[in-house]
């Protein structure tokens, strides 16, 4: 989506960066003090002060530790490399973010919002067909290095004569296991519904039932719900269909 969004002129991506580090003394802090001297020992105390401690390992986000700390980000890392150099820290650094430039405004949000959900919702069905691809693969009775060299666009004059297919062992795929959709959960579900202003659209509905989460659900914080991934059983198209009768029967 941000890539998508980059391609657009919409944004411009910066250099990723660790927003966390960790560090654990392995010596005694007051001996990692005692390295440094006057300014730099003020600092590096302000650093450990701030640091969030736990059992063993310090807790830092260098940026947010310029507010109390002073100086900047980079003297922070620097202080830290040096630290890990002359073995007084053990440091890791984690929690890559990815930075964001906004190079313009979309005229019209909403216009944009719904082409890109419509680009992904084309993108699942690729997809969902590739997947389908291989194992209609699999499932041939005929060369496999014939269909595959077909896909790409190539001929094979004859039959390559070791694939599965050519020897005649094709194994039937095993039948999807699929669950079916209780009857009465149309009528158990819709308190649900209602309680929840998130399970307003079919796929938001049916992504709950199979217990698929996304930023949206997260954030409704149903995830502990006794209906979440009540349906995790029964393929997302079938739950996709009932969904959408459900929702527009009550509505
Ligand atoms: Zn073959």
């Amino acid at each position: 989506m941000l890539t998508r969004l980059e391609l657009e002129g919409y944004l411009e991506g910066g250099t990723p960066f660790y927003s966390a580090y960790k560090f654990k003394p392995l010596v005694d802090m007051e001996q990692v003090l005692a390295r440094v001297e006057g300014e730099r020992r003020q600092f590096l105390r302000a650093l450990f002060d701030f640091a969030k401690k736990g059992r063993v390992w310090f807790q830092l986000d260098p940026a947010q530790a310029v507010a109390s700390v002073g100086g900047d980000r980079e003297r922070i890392i620097r202080a830290l490399d040096w630290l890990a150099e002359q073995e007084l820290l053990e440091v890791q650094a984690g929690g890559v973010r990815n930075r964001y430039h906004r190079l313009r405004q979309a005229e019209n949000p909403q216009a944009l919002a719904e082409e890109l959900h419509a680009y992904n919702l084309q993108r699942e069905n690729a997809e969902v067909g590739r997947l389908q691809q291989v194992l209609d693969l699999f499932s041939l009775d005929d060369c496999r290095a014939a269909s595959l060299a077909a896909h790409f666009g190539e001929i094979l004059a004859e039959p390559c004569g070791q694939c599965s297919g050519c020897l005649g062992h094709t194994v039937p795929l095993p039948p999807r296991d699929a669950e079916s959709i209780p009857e009465e959960l149309g009528d158990r579900i819709q308190p649900t519904i209602a309680a929840a202003d998130v399970l307003n659209t079919p796929r938001a509905l049916a992504r709950f039932l199979c217990g698929l989460s996304s930023p949206r659900l997260g954030r409704a914080r149903i995830g502990k719900d006794p209906f979440f991934g009540t349906l995790a059983g029964v393929p997302f198209p079938t739950v996709l269909t009932w969904a959408e009768k459900h929702l527009i029967s009550e509505s």
